[in-house]
C-alpha cells in the first residue's frame, strides 16, 4: 500500500515536471518569434562566445562578416586617442585613434579594465618615433577583428569639415575649416540632461529583455540632435519606441535611432523618411511615448531620449536576431564636447541650428 502511494507520487511529481518542462519551451520560444516579428528595435541580444566573432555565414553565399562586437573602450580612453590624433594632424606622423585603441583591444582581448595609461603612452611613443602600428601586430587577428570593428563605430566621427562662423554673415569667407569631431551630442547645448551607463540592463515591458541603448533623462521638448549625417530610414510610431526616428549613416555601417519622442509633436517640420540630415540637425523632441500598441501614448514615466547605435556588417543583419547594439555611454561623453546651440523659431515653434557645417569628404 504505502509503496504504491509512493509510486503514485513519483508519477504526480513527474507528470507536473514534465507540464512545467513544455510550458518554458514553448513560452520562450513564443518570445523569440515574438521578439522576430513585432519589435526590430530597442529589443534582442543573443550570447555569443568569443570564437564566434568572424564566422562565415553559410547562407548568404558564404559571405564572412562581424557578427558580434562588445565596445567598451572608456571615455578617457576614447579622449586620449581623439586628442593624439587630432594633434597629429599638423604633424608628419599621422595617429590614428581607431588604430590606437584597437591595438589596445587586441592587446586587452577587448577588456578595457585592463586598461593603463603607460600602455596608451608606449604606443603614442613608438608610432611618433616611426614606428609602424601593422609591424607591431603582425599576424595578430585580433587587431584586424578590432579595427574592423571599431571602425565601424567610430568611421564617421573624426574629419574635416568647415563651420559657419556667425550665422548673420553669409560672406564665403565666414567659414572656418577644422578637423576634428564632426559627430554631435544627441541634446541640444545648454539643455540639461543627466545618464549613467544603463547598457545591458533589464527591462520587462512586453518581455524581458536587456537594455540595447543608451537613456538620457530630459525635460520634455529638449531639442533633439542628429548625431552624424544619414538618411532617415525609419519614422513613426513603434510600440516599443514610440515616436522614433531611425537614421542611417552614409556608409551604411551605423543605424542611430532615436525613442520616446515628444507626444503631439515629436519631430523637426522639415523631418520626413528617405530625406537626408546633416550632422547638428534638430531632427525632433525628447518625450515619454511609447510602451503602448496604441499611436501617441505616454506611457513612459519618466521623460528622456532612448538613443541606440546598431553596426551593419552585412545587410541581412540589420532586423535579425543577431543585431548588434552598442554601448553608448562613453561615446555620448565624448559626444558632450560637440554640443550644437540652436533657436527656436516662434512661427513654426521648431529649434534651428544657429551654425551651419559642411562635412569634407577626405
Ligand atoms: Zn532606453
Amino acid at each position: 500500500m504505502f509503496v504504491i502511494r509512493i509510486k503514485k507520487r513519483f508519477i504526480i511529481i513527474l507528470f507536473l515536471a514534465l507540464i512545467a518542462l513544455i510550458a518554458t519551451v514553448y513560452f520562450s520560444i513564443n518570445s523569440v518569434f515574438f521578439a522576430d516579428s513585432n519589435v526590430n528595435e530597442e529589443t534582442k541580444t543573443e550570447s555569443h562566445s568569443e570564437d564566434e566573432k568572424v564566422e562565415p555565414k553559410e547562407t548568404n553565399k558564404n559571405k564572412k562578416f562581424i557578427k558580434y562586437v562588445e565596445f567598451n573602450p572608456t571615455y578617457e580612453v576614447l579622449e586620449r586617442a581623439m586628442n593624439e590624433d587630432i594633434k597629429s594632424q599638423e604633424k608628419d606622423i599621422k595617429i590614428n585613434w581607431i588604430e590606437v585603441i584597437a591595438y589596445l583591444a587586441s592587446v586587452y582581448g577587448g577588456d578595457f579594465k585592463k586598461y593603463k595609461n603607460e600602455d596608451m603612452d608606449k604606443l603614442i611613443n613608438d608610432l611618433k618615433n616611426g614606428e609602424n602600428i601593422d609591424n607591431k601586430v603582425k599576424n595578430s587577428k585580433l587587431y584586424s577583428y578590432y579595427k574592423e570593428a571599431y571602425s565601424a563605430v567610430l568611421g564617421g566621427f573624426l574629419g574635416k569639415y568647415k563651420i559657419q562662423k556667425n550665422p548673420e554673415d553669409k560672406d564665403s569667407n565666414n567659414w572656418e575649416e577644422k578637423y576634428g569631431l564632426k559627430v554631435f551630442s544627441p541634446i541640444a547645448k545648454t539643455f540639461p540632461f543627466c545618464h549613467y551607463d544603463d547598457f545591458g540592463a533589464s527591462r520587462s515591458y512586453g518581455y524581458s529583455r536587456p537594455h540595447l541603448g543608451h537613456d538620457l533623462m530630459a525635460a520634455t521638448g529638449t531639442p533633439v540632435i542628429a548625431v552624424e549625417s544619414g538618411t532617415i530610414e525609419a519614422m513613426g510610431w513603434n510600440q516599443y519606441g514610440g515616436w522614433r526616428i531611425g537614421i542611417r549613416s552614409f556608409d551604411k555601417k551605423r543605424y542611430y535611432y532615436y525613442a520616446h519622442l515628444r507626444q503631439n509633436k515629436p519631430y523637426h517640420t522639415d523631418i520626413e523618411e528617405g530625406k537626408t540630415v546633416k550632422a547638428g540637425d534638430v531632427i525632433g523632441y525628447v518625450g515619454r511615448t511609447g510602451y503602448s500598441s496604441k499611436e501617441n501614448v505616454n506611457n513612459i514615466s519618466q521623460s528622456h531620449l532612448h538613443i541606440g547605435l546598431e553596426l551593419i556588417f552585412d545587410e541581412s543583419q540589420k532586423e535579425s536576431n543577431n543585431e548588434i547594439w552598442v554601448d553608448l555611454y562613453a561615446i555620448t561623453k565624448l559626444l558632450e564636447k560637440n554640443r550644437v546651440a540652436v533657436i527656436r523659431d516662434n512661427h513654426t515653434k521648431d529649434y534651428n541650428r544657429k551654425l551651419d557645417i559642411h562635412i569634407l569628404e577626405d
